[in-house]
C-alpha cells in the first residue's frame, strides 16, 4: 500500500439522480462566451471568435445548495450552464463520435468575481482569481444521457428570487457539445471524469446575500442554490 505523509485530499463526487451512485470529477473544463447574446453583453463580437476553454479546480464543485459570497470581490455573477459529463477519454476525437463520450448530464452555476476577471482582462493576466475560487461551481445531481438523450436543445432558465434572469435555449450555443469535445480533444487528453461547463446564456448579472438562485434545463435536476 502506497504511504501517505498527510491524510489523502478529499475526491469531488457527484451524485446521480436517482441512484446511490456518484460520478468522480478529474478536471472541469468551461467554454467561454458560447451564446451569441451573452457574447455581446460582455463586449465582443460572436461572429469573430473561435472558442476558447479556461478550468475550474475540481474541488471547486460544491452539491450542497449553498454558496458563501466569496471574500474579496463585490461583484459575484451568476452564470448557469448545462454541464457535460464524460465517461471515456481521448485525443483528437472526432464530432461524429463525441457523444460516445458522455455519461450524462446536469446543471451548474460558473460563479465569477466579475470584478477580478475585470483587472484580469485589463491587465492581460489569467483568470483564475474570477473563476476558480472556492464553491465557485455549485451543481445538481447528473443524469445519464441512456435517459435524458443528447440535449441538443431545451430550455435553460435561471431565476434569482422567483425573477427570471436568463433565458435561453441549449441550441442556441455556438459551438455545439461535439464541436466542443472535438476541439478540446485536440488540446488536451480529455478523461473519464471530465466535466465541460458549455457556457452560459444571455443575462448574467450581481447577487447579494440571500438571494435564491434556481436553474432548470429541460430534463435535467433543478439546481437550487442559496447565497450565504
Ligand atoms: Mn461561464
Amino acid at each position: 500500500m502506497t504511504k501517505l505523509v498527510i491524510p489523502e485530499p478529499k475526491k469531488t463526487l457527484i451524485p446521480i439522480h436517482g441512484s446511490d451512485e456518484f460520478f468522480p470529477v478529474r478536471r472541469v473544463y468551461c467554454i467561454g462566451r458560447n451564446y451569441a447574446a451573452h457574447t455581446i453583453e460582455m463586449g465582443f463580437d460572436p461572429d469573430k471568435e473561435p472558442p476558447f476553454f479556461f478550468q475550474k479546480n475540481t474541488d471547486n464543485i460544491d452539491t450542497s445548495g449553498q454558496f458563501p459570497y466569496p471574500p474579496e470581490s463585490s461583484d459575484v455573477h451568476y452564470e448557469l450552464e448545462l454541464v457535460v459529463a464524460l465517461n471515456k477519454g481521448g485525443s483528437n476525437i472526432k464530432e461524429e463520435d463525441a457523444y460516445d463520450h458522455i455519461y450524462g448530464f446536469g446543471i451548474g452555476l460558473d460563479m465569477t468575481r466579475r470584478d477580478l476577471q475585470g483587472v484580469c482582462k485589463k491587465m492581460g493576466r489569467p483568470w483564475e482569481i474570477g473563476k476558480a475560487f472556492e464553491r465557485s461551481a455549485p451543481m445538481g445531481s447528473l443524469t445519464p444521457m441512456s435517459e435524458v438523450g443528447k440535449m441538443e436543445s431545451g430550455s435553460i432558465q435561471l431565476k434569482v428570487n422567483d425573477e427570471v434572469r436568463q433565458d435561453g435555449d441549449l441550441d442556441m450555443m455556438l459551438w455545439k457539445i461535439p464541436e466542443q469535445i472535438a476541439i478540446l480533444s485536440k488540446f488536451y487528453d480529455i478523461t473519464a471524469g471530465d466535466l465541460i461547463m458549455t457556457g452560459t446564456p444571455a443575462g448574467v448579472g450581481p447577487i447579494v446575500k440571500g438571494d435564491k438562485l434556481v436553474g432548470t434545463i429541460d430534463g435535467l435536476q433543478t439546481l437550487s442554490v442559496e447565497v450565504v
